[in-house]
């Protein structure tokens, strides 16, 4: 018989900022509506510096500086890391080093640090309070943040620079709305608390609540709720398979305030090289598990269609086979208008553009024709099913 694993240690700072901090929390502010009251002003700070810090986190710590889906001058890279800091989730160095290690090992119990197969309490909060093996930090995956000096600086400085953005954002708006203590227990405690779990909620409800359109290789879920509450990052299976992607939310439509930000931000010259994805490449992906989840349904409700099966399976397959074809096609095409790109003049590039734009139509059209018959043959068999 092997020994007990001895527990890891527990992690002092953590159970301060993350269970003291919300206890306190949970006695003070109550206690003070009681006997003085809450300006408006104070409530409207703490919706203001929730974005603050929470967009801090998402468009800086985690698409700029953990994954490069874009670059930020400097300017914009001193803003975003005060934002950052603001949300009190240790420095850049170590998030970003540690998100990158949850991506490579995703759900691995020993080296995900946040893994969802240890739980979701583990995955959301539990993982810091002790000094799990898995969640210790080694640099080795970022030597790029290793030779940024102002992420270094963070690091260095990072409990003297938390104490000193508090004090610079809560202080001047506690004194300008005349309201000190107000600002200080919602803009400041309460805030942050919001702006802990909303990031905690990423790795652990993220995880486990939603759909996956993209990949099922991994437990990361498409959900437009968590979308809302964590500033564009509930779209997370599709994060999970393109992570270089600076859009969470990659349809026009999908809510990312964080990829409006960074948007906005090149626009104002703040921001360059937008990491996208080629529709094409998302496209393959969405598709191959419509496919898939397809062959599923087939494989369940099939068992009742006892009939037309074989037609049917028939039918998905050749579907599946057009659906190859089709996007051959379309990788054919890209890879004509890269040539044609290199190859032409300024305005031989238009005549070629127009006449691919409309092959691409084409192409489209096509991929939905695709779509849609699949949707129908499923939902024929699901009818079928039922009716049996
Ligand atoms: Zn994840
Ligand atoms: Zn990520």
């Amino acid at each position: 018989m092997t020994a007990p694993q001895p527990k890891a240690p527990i992690n002092w700072i953590a159970v301060f900022a993350l269970i003291f901090l919300p206890i306190v929390a949970a006695i003070a502010i109550p206690l003070y509506a009681y006997h003085h009251d809450f300006s408006l002003a104070a409530w409207i700070s703490m919706f203001v510096l929730l974005g603050v810090s929470s967009l801090g986190i998402t468009a800086g710590y985690h698409r700029l500086w953990a994954h490069r889906a874009y670059e930020a001058t400097l300017p914009l890279k001193i803003i975003l890391m005060i934002m950052g800091t603001f949300a009190v989730q240790n420095s850049i160095l170590f998030w970003a080093s540690g998100h990158r290690t949850h991506h490579r090992h995703v759900d691995d119990v020993e080296q995900d640090p946040y893994s969802i197969n240890r739980g979701f309490w583990y995955a959301h909060i539990g993982w810091m309070l002790r000094d799990y093996p898995s969640g210790a930090a080694n640099y080795k995956n970022a030597p790029d943040l290793l030779n940024d000096k102002l992420v270094m600086f963070q690091d260095k400085y990072y409990v003297p620079l938390v104490i000193a953005v508090h004090a610079g954002i809560l202080l001047p708006i506690g004194w300008a709305v005349g309201d000190m203590w107000g600002v200080l227990l919602l803009g400041g405690l309460m805030r942050l608390i919001l702006s802990h779990h909303v990031t905690f909620f990423i790795n652990s409800l993220c995880h486990m609540w939603g759909s996956r359109p993209y990949t099922d290789e991994n437990t990361a879920r498409d959900n437009f709720v968590l979308a809302i509450a964590t500033w564009g990052e509930g779209y997370h299976n599709y994060h999970h398979i393109f992570q270089y992607d600076y859009r969470n939310g990659v349809k026009w439509w999908q809510y990312d305030p964080t990829k409006w930000l960074i948007w906005s931000c090149s626009k104002l010259g703040l921001a360059k090289n937008l990491r996208r994805i080629p529709s094409f490449n998302i496209k393959k992906a969405e598709l191959a598990m419509k496919f898939k989840y397809a062959e599923q349904d087939l494989a369940v409700y099939g068992h009742n269609v006892n009939e037309d099966m074989a037609t049917v399976k028939l039918r998905i397959s050749q579907e599946y086979d057009a659906f190859s074809q089709t996007l051959n096609d379309w990788a054919k095409l890209k890879e004509l208008e890269i040539q044609a790109k290199k190859a032409s003049v300024a305005e031989k590039i238009h005549q070629i553009d127009d006449k691919l734009k409309m092959e691409f139509q084409l192409v489209e059209q096509r991929l939905s024709h695709h779509r849609q018959t699949l949707n129908l043959l499923v939902n024929n068999l699901k009818k079928k099913a039922q009716a049996n």
